[in-house]
């Protein structure tokens, strides 16, 4: 068994702090990797990269 890619923080996507979801997605997933739960760091790193944000239609 090999290791996965996630299991290197610096590959991981960045988040947006100004975020609120992908802030506490980045915690669940440091908490993740704490515990050994890659699978679960991979599909929370997918969500982040996922995540819809509004920036551009604020105030539209
Ligand atoms: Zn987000």
């Amino acid at each position: 068994m090999s290791a996965p890619a996630c299991i290197n923080r610096a590959t991981w996507p960045a988040y947006d702090p100004s975020c609120g979801v992908c802030t506490a997605l980045d915690a669940e997933r440091n908490e993740a990797a704490d515990a050994g739960e890659w699978r679960e760091v991979s599909k929370i790193n997918q969500e982040i990269g996922n995540h819809p944000h509004m920036r551009r239609r604020v105030g539209a």
